[in-house]
């Protein structure tokens, strides 16, 4: 008997369910609504830059397991690369200080006993001050949580919750911060290495993802975007494409909105979503960095919060930048491009840029917006929820998504030999 899963949506959460239930032996048919798959999470050819870009430079830690087996279940894994040892380099713009966090590559976080290797002019106490986070509650907001000033909390706290959770750290989840310390400081040097796609999101993450299904399944339909779900008892019997495009589903079938939570809650209507969301902007410099740089550099004091050095190009991302979407996109790149050059210790010319500004980068990671991600179950029984924005217990990211994505194809799965009256 065949059973069809129809995957709505081609960004990692899609992408994610679609090839788990490729692998679990499904028919699966993506329909994207856009020409190209990967969503938030996607490279192009940049003119103006004549590189190919990403949309926004993506970082990944070496403990977001579910992100790393997706890329080995699609054959990249390798295009993920890091360091061996979990060190970051940070530089603070206003005073010109450079230090190195050193959090080794072991399992428990024994960095923390060596003060060559904390954070400079920190004490243990201070990390000891962020243990709430653990158990907070995802309601409560990180400001009446931990310490939100001093050393630790500048160099090193808001830094970290600031690129996880795309808002200011006092106003974010206690709770979500809690998941991300959880899995990552606490988990020590193993779980901390920096991870990059280094040849490009698409490259890593989303074409070989694309490639499988067209191989193995019935592939990515393109330019196909869901305008509607129809249903009867509890089951989606239908969907329609407009323009006369619809598929009648079989008894059997089973579907997977991962979608945006806008599309999501205009195709069901009165679905519980986020409704507030974060900007990331993102600047890229056709300039190779200086032999040596590291891949990815900390700034503090400054508008850049994080530089990345790809082979062919200075990337700098800016995140919870609502207050930069307006800004006249010239004076944004000569004035990050000179911290760019404090940074990297160099002296040039503004090169050929470009400035990405992702205006619904992520949802608002608040305890507010938070209660309001709905779960992957629906009212229908063959339909359920994939997304960076469902209630994934993580912030926006990719591990978030793949994870939503992962577990929307394990209920299909779950659906057994259930199936629709007909
Ligand atoms: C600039 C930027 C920087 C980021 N940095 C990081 C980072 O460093 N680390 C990290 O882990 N995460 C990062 N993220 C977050 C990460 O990109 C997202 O969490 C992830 O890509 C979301 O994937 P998704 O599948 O849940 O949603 P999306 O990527 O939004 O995918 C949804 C897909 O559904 C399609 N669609 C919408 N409506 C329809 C319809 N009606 N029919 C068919 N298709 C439809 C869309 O076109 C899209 O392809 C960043 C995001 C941005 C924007």
């Amino acid at each position: 008997m065949t059973r069809t899963a129809h995957v709505i949506g081609a960004g990692i959460s899609g992408l994610a369910a679609a090839t788990r239930l490729v692998r679990a032996g499904w028919s699966v048919q993506v329909h994207e609504a856009m020409q190209q798959a990967g969503g938030r999470c996607r490279s192009y050819f940049d003119a103006q830059t004549g590189l190919v870009i990403d949309n926004g430079n993506h970082l990944l830690l070496s403990g977001n397991h579910a992100a790393r087996d997706y890329a080995r279940a699609i054959g990249t894994e390798a295009g993920l690369v890091g360091p061996s040892r979990a060190e970051f380099n940070f530089m603070d713009v206003k005073s010109n200080a450079r230090w190195k966090l050193d959090l080794g590559s072991g399992r428990l976080p024994f960095w923390l006993f060596d003060s060559n290797r904390r954070v400079p002019d920190t004490a243990i106490s201070d990390y000891l001050a962020l243990a709430p986070l653990l158990w907070a509650p995802t309601t409560r907001l990180i400001g009446d949580t931990i310490p939100c000033k001093g050393a630790l909390y500048d160099r090193l706290v808001q830094p970290l919750l600031l690129a996880a959770l795309n808002v200011d750290p006092p106003e974010g989840s206690a709770g979500l911060a809690g998941a991300i310390v959880r899995e990552t400081l606490l988990a020590g040097g193993q779980a901390c290495r920096p991870l990059i796609a280094r040849d490009g999101l698409s490259a890593v993450l989303v074409e070989p993802a694309v490639a499988f299904l067209n191989q193995e399944s019935r592939g990515v339909r393109f330019g196909h975007e869901l305008r509607a779900l129809s249903w009867s008892n509890d089951w989606v019997v239908g969907l329609d494409f407009g323009g006369g495009s619809t598929l009648e589903l079989g008894p059997n079938d089973a579907v997977v909105l991962a979608v945006p939570p806008r599309p999501a809650a205009t195709l069901l209507p009165g679905l519980k979503s986020p409704q507030k969301y974060r900007a990331i902007v993102n600047a890229h410099f056709a300039h190779v960095p200086p032999t040596g740089m590291p891949a990815l550099t900390g700034v503090i004091g400054g508008v850049v919060e994080w530089l990345f050095a790809f082979p062919n190009r200075l990337s700098v991302t800016i995140s919870n930048a609502d207050r930069l979407v307006e800004a006249p996109r010239e004076q944004l790149a000569a004035q990050i491009w000179a911290e760019v050059c404090q940074v990297a210790g160099i002296q040039a010319e503004l090169p050929a840029w470009q400035i990405v500004r992702e205006r619904r980068a992520t949802f608002e990671a608040t305890p507010e917006q938070n209660a309001l991600r709905p779960g992957p179950v629906t009212q229908c029984k063959n339909l359920f929820l994939a997304g960076d924005w469902t209630d994934t217990g993580l912030p926006a990211t990719i591990e978030g998504s793949v994870r939503s994505g992962n577990r929307a194809a394990e209920l299909v799965l779950a659906l057994g030999g259930r199936r629709r009256d007909t």
